[in-house]
């Protein structure tokens, strides 16, 4: 089945480099039945300060605070169209500080949250490489990913906030460049498992198709199994990104008979 007459949603954009307006007017021409814009909880200036994020966007924009952002929201007047523009954040998952980022969070309310695991225990951005040293890269990878899927499962278990989508389930192959191809079915099956439990989808995300197919096709599989259900991100900080990699995405939804996540449409 093709993209035509379909109503597709991208859950997965962000407004740090490009205006809101042309995010909107791109997903519009593309004819998206909807857009979220999910900023990152670490753009906004007292998260910045407060907490110290491994990983973050060296540059962009800051939101002063959620006003600021949510006034975003109002710039989009053109209501008419059929595509839907829904508000959102993406939300770092970090242990230490779920108290503190669900308070932020919890301040307003949003039509879609997707959380996100960043970094790991060893304080360091998940798309960093791992240095090569010894010769147990491969040792180290293996162990990386064990750590990262036990993290975004202790993500999807806690209750910091009530998210809807756990955001690119796969992306710690940007830093590791390799997984454990043995074990890594069995990873993602558990995860999308206790996905299933907590009614939360696993997002197939258009930079981690980029990156590496192969390992999407898996995380699909994975959704299959578990009978999980799935978004799609586009994860774009630009307006040709928006919907980028969606046929790939379409492709697996197909192949596998996922489910895709329906998201309220709320007026806030
Ligand atoms: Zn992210
Ligand atoms: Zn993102």
């Amino acid at each position: 089945m093709s993209r035509e007459g379909r109503a597709i949603s991208d859950n997965h954009n962000h407004i740090l480099a490009s205006p809101i307006e042309s995010m909107f007017e791109s997903a519009m021409a593309k004819g998206a039945a909807a857009i979220s814009i999910t900023e990152h909880v670490s753009q906004f200036k007292e998260m910045r300060e407060s907490i110290a994020f491994s990983s973050y966007h060296s540059e962009g924009r800051i939101f002063r605070d959620l006003n600021e952002y949510l006034a975003e929201f109002h710039k989009i007047s053109d209501r008419s169209t059929h595509t839907k523009l829904r508000r959102g954040l993406e939300v770092d998952y970090i242990s230490k500080y779920q108290k503190q980022i669900g308070e932020f969070v919890a301040r307003e309310r949003w039509d879609i949250l997707l959380c996100s695991v960043h970094e790991l225990s060893d304080k360091k951005d998940i798309e960093e490489s791992i240095p090569e040293n010894l010769g147990i890269k491969s040792l180290r990878s293996e162990d990386k990913w064990r750590e990262y899927m036990a993290v975004q499962k202790e993500a999807i278990e806690s209750d910091f906030i009530p998210f809807d989508v756990l955001a690119h389930p796969v992306r710690l192959f940007a830093g590791a460049k390799s997984f454990p191809s043995d074990l890594i079915d069995e990873m993602l099956v558990d995860l999308a498992r206790t996905a299933r439990r907590n009614n939360k989808a696993l997002e197939l995300n258009a930079t981690d198709l980029s990156r590496n197919k192969e390992l999407v096709l898996r995380l699909a599989t994975a959704c299959a199994i578990a009978d999980c259900e799935v978004s799609f991100g586009s994860d774009a900080h630009h307006p040709s990104e928006v919907l980028k990699n969606v046929d790939l995405a379409l492709g697996l939804v197909d192949k596998f008979h996922l489910r895709v996540k329906k998201l309220e449409s709320k007026h806030w």
